[in-house]
């Protein structure tokens, strides 16, 4: 499979300083594949999600479509069709929705196309497109991130805890853009403390402890194991 992967992640260490984040860490992500990044805090989510798109130094080898992403500048990524929607959001608060969602279109190409898919899947982002960013209520931000996202014709779209925070019916509109999202062919890495939420929508899910892979599986198989079902499901 790593001849194929989209993201192809291998004997990944992370430090920072004497910290290490990641330790050892192979991930492979195939073409239209979601793939979801499960752990406690401080297992290193957000950690693994930061060095796939770029931002951190690391040792072993983190491939995107076939090129090794240290070799590239972070904009170069996201030109490649590599975006990241962080945990943080990142929103330009004093803009408007539109303008944030204009920042996003990196890539050559439609982007009135774009935004139409944008609207189409938060209908809530046009209502409000003159709004000021910063005065969305938190999932309205979550949707506007991951629009600006979308904006950037994403290939691969790294997602940091997309759900952090946020109120069932509000997941409940996120969860109906994702599967849209993957419904349109984007690859999906999602970092999820959520497990539920992460079961529902992935094909494979990773548990991380401790910086490292402890189970990889279906989210099937994963809701048959003993330790997932006791420690993840609450039994
Ligand atoms: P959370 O869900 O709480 O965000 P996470 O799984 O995303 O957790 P990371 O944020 O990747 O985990 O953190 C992994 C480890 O690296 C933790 O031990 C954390 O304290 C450490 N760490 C993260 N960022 C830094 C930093 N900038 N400097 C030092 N240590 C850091």
């Amino acid at each position: 499979e790593t001849g194929t992967a989209m993201l192809a992640v291998e004997e990944l260490h992370v430090s920072y300083g004497k910290v290490a984040a990641l330790q050892g860490i192979d991930l492979h992500v195939g073409r239209g594949e979601v793939v979801s990044v499960i752990g406690p805090n401080g297992a290193g989510k957000t950690t693994l999600a930061e060095t796939v798109s770029g931002f951190h130094d690391y040792e072993g080898s983190v491939r995107f479509d076939g090129t090794e992403v240290r070799s590239r500048s972070t904009s170069d990524l996201v030109g490649d069709g590599l975006v990241h929607c962080t945990e943080g959001r990142d929103l330009f608060g004093h803009m408007s929705v539109a303008d944030n969602l204009a920042l996003g279109a990196f890539r050559r190409g439609n982007a009135e196309e774009r935004r139409a898919f944008v609207y189409d899947l938060f209908p809530t982002l046009e209502d409000r497109a003159s709004q000021h960013a910063r005065t969305m209520s938190g999932g309205e931000q979550q949707m506007l991130a991951i629009g600006r996202a979308l904006m950037g014709s994403p290939d691969l779209l790294v997602l940091d805890e997309p759900t952090l925070g946020l109120a069932p019916v509000v997941l409940q509109d996120i969860s109906e853009g994702l599967e849209r999202i993957r419904e349109a062919g984007v690859t999906l890495l999602l970092c999820e403390q959520n497990v539920t939420f992460a079961m529902d929508h992935a094909d494979r899910i990773v548990l991380l402890e401790n910086g490292s892979v402890v189970r990889v599986g279906s989210p099937e198989d994963l809701r048959d194991d003993d330790y997932i079902r006791e420690v993840y499901l609450g039994g």
